[in-house]
């Protein structure tokens, strides 16, 4: 399994870790010759402003949309969840626009740019899930097709939309994989498919 992980701005290191730990190969994806052969994508967190203008200026918006259109899976996580979103609720242009969802960025409050929590997250497993929330968004709203993996004091906080999945929180930034190898397995099913 080939994942490029975008390498514009962010937390994309600790991602790229993660997923060799976890026998993917990877690939950093900072010009869209690298998106070339990718069984999926992450998007990292960092600042959404910045990683869409420069995913803007190297030409990368246009090509992982249509990736996302073939079923590539995708994970975004904190600004690559508010990157993949359709809907930003102040009023910043949509950057890849695919998940049919609206998130709030900053939502959680000065008082608690970062924190850790367990969180609930039935799809991969009974065990809580350590999350860390930095200046993290969450969704105020999901489309028809999208299925509510996590709340966070009854914000939702994770979102899967078929291949698409988006996190508030760094699940890249602890010892927990279950995120990521949830996300495998996404990748792996669609490379188990029939072509055509
Ligand atoms: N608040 C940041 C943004 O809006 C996201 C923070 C993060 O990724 N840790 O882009």
């Amino acid at each position: 399994m080939k994942i490029g992980v975008l390498a514009v701005q962010g937390a994309f290191r600790e991602h790229e870790q993660m997923l060799q730990n976890l026998g993917a190969q990877t690939v950093y994806v900072k010009k869209k010759e690298h998106l070339e052969g990718l069984d999926g994508i992450v998007i990292p967190g960092g600042e959404s402003t910045a990683i869409g203008r420069l995913m803007r200026e190297y030409d990368l918006i246009a090509p992982i949309r249509e990736m996302a259109a073939n079923g590539i899976p995708m994970m975004g996580t904190c600004a690559g969840m508010i990157v993949l979103a359709k809907r930003i609720a102040n009023g910043d242009e949509p950057h890849l626009a695919v998940m049919d969802v609206e998130v709030d960025r900053n939502s959680f409050g000065r008082q608690r740019e970062s924190f850790e929590t367990d969180l609930d997250i039935p799809a991969i497993g009974e065990a809580p899930f350590p999350a860390v929330f930095i200046r993290a968004p969450h969704i105020r709203d999901v489309g028809p097709d999208v299925t509510v993996l996590a709340k966070y004091e009854n914000r939702v906080v994770g979102v899967q939309q078929g291949h698409l999945l988006a996190f508030s929180f760094h699940p890249e930034l602890t010892a927990d994989d279950r995120i990521h190898r949830y996300f495998l397995q996404l990748v792996e099913a669609r490379t188990k498919q029939p072509a055509g």
